[in-house]
């Protein structure tokens, strides 16, 4: 069964882990034939083998590619220079005013090749097991009194926890499909390796 009804900026995004849905199979990339068919001959291909086979190319002088990702530096992305727009929000958060930047990029700025990365050991998983020690910082930082700092987190912890760094990127992609007019990717990150990888 599948919701299609057309995504428009602010739409909630669906639920998670629905139980009518396989979990996403991770497609790698050791050769030019293992990317994916919509991704060939666009920007989305010479990110994957750029990243993953070293491969080099030519910038064109015109950016054609929005990548979102995670905020963290472990994530070395391998793209020409100037060859791409970069969201980056923890935990790939496309909600709010990053929605607002996709949209303007993919709008006004005319963009029509996605990649959205999501990576492995994200810190935004499992938040809610995180109060404690963001309060205790907090307050030994700033000085603020802890249950302040308890609320602060508890209005904050639902918009930015990452339920599961795969499935998010995965219906993030989902839903910026169902408007229709451009291309997007899901892939997943492997720290160790700093490859690429495909979600289907
Ligand atoms: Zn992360």
């Amino acid at each position: 069964m599948t919701d299609q009804t057309p995504w428009s900026p602010g739409s909630e995004l669906p639920p998670l882990e629905r139980a009518d849905e396989p979990r996403p199979t991770l497609r790698p990339v050791t050769s030019p034939d293992d990317v994916l068919g919509p991704y060939r001959g666009t920007p989305i291909e010479t990110l994957l083998l750029a990243q993953n086979l070293g491969v080099e190319f030519e910038f064109s002088g015109e950016p054609q590619l929005v990548v979102a990702t995670c905020i963290d530096p472990r994530i070395d992305l391998r793209l020409p220079p100037g060859s791409a727009f970069i969201i980056r929000t923890a935990g790939v958060n496309l909600k709010d005013e990053a929605l607002f930047q996709f949209g303007f990029l993919t709008s006004v700025m005319g963009l029509r090749h996605v990649a959205l990365i999501a990576h492995e050991d994200c810190a935004m998983t499992r938040l809610h097991d995180k109060r404690q020690t963001f309060v205790d910082r907090l307050v030994e930082r700033t000085g603020c009194d802890a249950r302040s700092a308890g609320l602060y987190f508890d209005d904050h912890v639902d918009f930015w926890n990452v339920p599961d760094a795969i499935t998010v990127v995965r219906d993030h992609a989902e839903n910026i499909r169902r408007g229709g007019g451009v291309v997007v990717a899901p892939l997943f990150y492997s720290l160790r390796e700093g490859r690429l990888l495909q979600i289907e």
